[in-house]
């Protein structure tokens, strides 16, 4: 449990997590991470098993703590019914599965090797099961790591269901730099959505009276600011910037935990891009990597907050706009120097983009303020041919 003391209306904050380890050979000390676990059952697919899992594996066997190893297939997009069950199935011991009437003893933590799938599966797994799980993350391509809910696949469509945060996160740079490139990027991407998230908090704060934390508001942009200050030599796989990353969705997402809601992680670019994958997958096709579908989205909003700045009376609305104004064209500075790939090339799914936005979630962003002012249509239109023009 990490706590603190805070001036906001909570009065305080706590989250579930007991640990983190963000460093260059992290993996090397697991065992003294998880020295209160003695089952550790290990959950990878074939690739994270490769650049990490096997090591964590002979690491877990050799301290005498490896309960059990699932390997699954490499090709699950997104976690379904049957990845977490054949997590679930696979908990008992090998050795207890042949008979029905023995004791089937179960592990004391579930270990999900990677960023993605294999996460969010085995979260879903552990809030089922009642048991606790820590994360060795493979990839620093997305924000989720403390999320509470789990995208899951089901009837053609993608919905959120409970699921548990993890205890300890195990984040070593060795592995994290190694990454596909294309997964660094969505993760800074991801990071830069923090931007307009933080802009549509406060807009719910002074136009609903919506709870807000002046701290953990300023801690996610002060680590979204790193990122962005040093996110140029991702192109050379620094570390450092990495590290920035990875410790920036760990600000956004212990704020989540310590509120419980997921204000200090996501704004409306997250609506959109959330919609832009439904789009996909509703077609069947792979969603693009949700940290790039961010980027693009929050690229957007902040074309309607520059012109809502531009055209507003409200002085009030245009204060608070001018704060994030220097962001924003910092991140599309970044976006086009280091050439972030778009997502939604067409116009028309972006504009569909913002109208799903809309009515996919109710929550308070800059889209119902326009709606609340007839403004909406008019400026989806103008900001999807200004976006188009940017990309
Ligand atoms: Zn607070
Ligand atoms: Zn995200």
């Amino acid at each position: 449990m990490i706590e603190f003391s805070c001036t906001c209306s909570m009065g305080r904050h706590a989250a579930p997590p007991e640990g983190y380890d963000i460093s260059s050979g992290a993996i090397e000390r697991i065992p003294a991470i998880l020295k209160n676990y003695k089952k550790v059952y290990m959950v990878a697919d074939e690739n994270t098993y490769r650049v990490a899992g096997a090591r964590v594996e002979k690491i877990l066997r050799e301290n005498g703590i490896l309960f059990n190893t699932l390997v699954l297939d490499g090709d699950v997009i997104l976690p379904n019914a049957e990845t977490i069950g054949k997590i679930v199935l696979n908990a008992n011991h090998l050795s207890a599965k042949s008979n029905i009437f023995e004791y089937s003893p179960l592990p004391d933590l579930i270990l999900a090797v990677g960023s993605g799938t294999i996460n969010d599966s085995c979260r879903v797994a552990s809030y089922r099961m009642h048991l606790p799980y820590a994360v060795v993350a493979t990839a620093p391509s997305m924000d989720g790591y403390f999320s509470a809910g789990s995208p899951i696949l089901h009837d053609g469509t993608k919905s959120t269901v409970q699921a548990t945060t993890p205890k300890y996160l195990i984040a070593d740079l060795d592995v994290l730099k190694e990454a596909p490139y294309d997964m660094m990027l969505a993760g800074i991407g991801d990071m830069f959505g923090k931007y307009t998230g933080m802009l549509d908090w406060e807009l719910a704060r002074d136009y609903t009276g919506e709870y807000f934390c002046k701290k953990i508001c300023a801690d996610v942009i002060e680590a979204t600011d790193k990122c962005l200050a040093n996110g140029y030599r991702l192109a050379e796989r620094d570390p450092e910037c990495v590290k920035n990353v990875m410790e920036g969705f760990l600000v956004t997402g212990l704020g989540m935990a310590y509120t419980g809601n997921s204000r200090p992680a996501s704004g409306s670019e997250h609506i959109v891009a959330h919609s832009w994958e439904l789009f996909d997958v509703e077609a069947g096709h792979p969603p693009h990597l949700h940290g790039l579908e961010v980027c693009e989205a929050t690229r957007l909003i902040a074309i309607m907050y520059e012109m809502l700045y531009e055209e507003t009376e409200d002085m009030h609305l245009r204060e608070l706009i001018a704060k994030y104004l220097p962001y924003f064209a910092a991140v599309e500075k970044f976006c086009v120097k280091m050439k972030m790939p778009p997502t939604v090339t067409d116009r028309e799914t972006v504009v569909a983009g913002l109208r799903r936005a809309l009515i996919l979630r109710d929550r308070y962003t800059v889209l119902f303020y326009l709606r609340d002012h007839g403004l909406f249509e008019k400026y989806v239109e103008r900001a999807a041919d200004a976006l188009m023009a940017r990309l």
